[in-house]
């Protein structure tokens, strides 16, 4: 699913953020990334979801080099692959509901199954009762969840979580989880970022651990 040669990234002012990773993530996987603040595991997902290019190296995701996919081709990979962004990236003027929904429009669906979808994601994240409400009017943990609900609405190949449960109460961060681990189930390839490396040894997975932009364990 994901395959990674001699990454390096370098951002502007000569930091560099990765450095030689090389890395393979198959299919139906699930791979927690831990390091430290500063590791590199946001730079990571970045480059997966085509959000930055590599300063060299090759990257195959989905047997397509994302290391030099013209940025029309962009989108289409993103539609294969639902991304929880740490800064949620939620559409303030629109409700959660719209928020949701947007995703599937994209892609033309019939209304109909739009509601249906979108209610479904909303239930799972328990935020039914919140549809139309406004980003601002929620919470974090709640916004978090919104965030969490638009990755997964299109039932994704790959899913992107950088710190998901993060600011969720230990309950719902434990059902999200849970759900992300359905969804693997189901063959969806998951890639978590967490500074919680004890949590990540404890989920029995694939875990890579970053330093200073290096896999060290
Ligand atoms: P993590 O997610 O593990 O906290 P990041 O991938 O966000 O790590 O950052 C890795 C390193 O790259 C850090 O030193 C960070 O300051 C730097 N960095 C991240 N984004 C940028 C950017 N857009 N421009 C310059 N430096 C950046």
């Amino acid at each position: 699913m994901i395959q990674m040669r001699h990454i390096t990234k370098v951002y502007e002012k000569g930091i560099q953020a990765l450095n030689d990773i090389n890395v393979e993530i198959d299919r139906g996987e699930v791979v927690f990334i831990t390091g430290p603040s500063g590791a590199g595991k946001t730079t990571f997902l970045k480059l997966i979801y085509a959000e930055i290019k590599p300063t060299s190296g090759l990257l195959f995701v989905s047997g397509k080099n994302v290391s030099s996919l013209p940025s029309r081709d962009v989108p289409y990979l993103r539609r294969r692959i639902g991304v929880v962004y740490q800064d949620f990236k939620l559409l303030y003027q629109k409700t959660v509901f719209e928020n949701v929904a947007f995703a599937l429009r994209v892609i033309g669906l019939s209304s109909a199954e739009i509601y249906r979808r979108t209610l479904k994601v909303l239930n799972i994240v328990e935020l039914t009762h919140k549809k139309e409400a406004f980003p601002h009017q929620l919470s974090g943990g709640e916004q978090q969840r919104v965030a969490i609900a638009r990755a997964i609405v299109n039932d994704p190949v790959l899913i992107l979580a950088d710190e998901p449960t993060g600011n969720l109460d230990a309950g719902i961060a434990a059902n999200i989880m849970d759900f992300f681990m359905e969804a693997n189930r189901q063959g969806t390839t998951l890639v978590v970022a967490t500074h919680d490396r004890e949590k990540a040894l404890k989920m029995n997975t694939h875990v890579i651990q970053l330093d200073s932009g290096r896999i060290v364990g």
